[in-house]
């Protein structure tokens, strides 16, 4: 039986972080990328609940300054890439591609690798919920800071492959900045036009952009889009490979 969305609370942190906290009892909660120790604190004292997992997809900053102080006041598991164990704070699950934790009773994170942004980046599957770090965001991608776009492309092609129904949980909330480059890149596209609009209502409401299917990131995040003929050709890239393609919109992106 397919495990349901599971119960997911923002927390936010830093400028534009969002560490999300997945319900795994009623009293317990499983944090993502803790980057902040105190806002997930008061998270926990509000709803009396403590933790039982830290779940980390990359070892930057932004993502794990909260592990340890989290730890010691919380309790949890530690869970993150064995690929990045040596950069990451103590680990009590080392995990890669395929790794299955169970977080709670019939709820289990399934482990993606998925480098490019770092080597050791991992993103979770929870039931139809997607974790991607800094690896998918709102219609974009994460910088290539350790990988190559080879293997980005690889890793977006990988999270593609997902239902269409799953919801993206990205770890910073970028979407709008991201709307405003792919209608720069590509301009003639009415159907964005109309989602960043509804985007933008969303937030002047002061509700998040995520979560968000992920099939209107198949449909409108350019960057999952790099081995589609029609666009390459409106970006003058026809004849190029997806993954020369998707590296001249990770460039442009770079530069917008
Ligand atoms: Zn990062
Ligand atoms: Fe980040």
């Amino acid at each position: 039986m397919p495990q349901p969305i599971p119960r997911v609370e923002p927390v936010l942190a830093g400028r534009d972080n969002i560490l999300w906290m997945i319900a795994t009892a009623p009293d317990r909660y499983a944090v993502v990328d803790p980057g902040e120790a105190d806002p997930v604190s008061r998270f926990l004292a509000r709803s009396g609940a403590t933790l039982s997992h830290l779940l980390i997809t990359h070892h930057h900053g932004d993502h794990i300054g909260g592990v340890e102080l989290l730890r010691q006041r919380h309790g949890g598991q530690v869970v993150g890439s064995k690929a990045d164990a040596h950069r990451l704070p103590p680990l009590d699950q080392a995990v890669e591609d395929g790794s299955r934790i169970p977080l709670a009773e019939g709820m289990i994170a399934e482990v993606m690798s998925v480098p490019g942004h770092t080597l050791g980046h991992v993103a979770y599957r929870v039931g139809e919920a997607l974790f991607s770090g800094d690896t998918l965001f709102g219609f974009g991608c994460g910088r290539l800071f350790e990988g190559t776009p080879a293997q980005m492309w690889h890793s977006l092609c990988r999270l593609r492959a997902l239902p269409d129904d799953t919801r993206l949980f990205a770890g910073h909330e970028y979407t709008l900045a991201n709307l405003d480059f792919v209608i720069d890149l590509d301009p003639d596209q009415s159907e964005t036009r109309r989602l960043r609009e509804s985007f933008i209502a969303l937030a002047d409401a002061g509700r998040l952009t995520l979560p968000h299917p992920l099939l209107l990131e198949k449909r409108h995040n350019p960057f999952l889009r790099a081995d589609d003929p029609a666009l390459a050709a409106r970006l003058g890239l026809s004849g190029q490979s997806p993954t020369q393609v998707f590296a001249a919109i990770r460039e442009r992106r770079n530069r917008y």
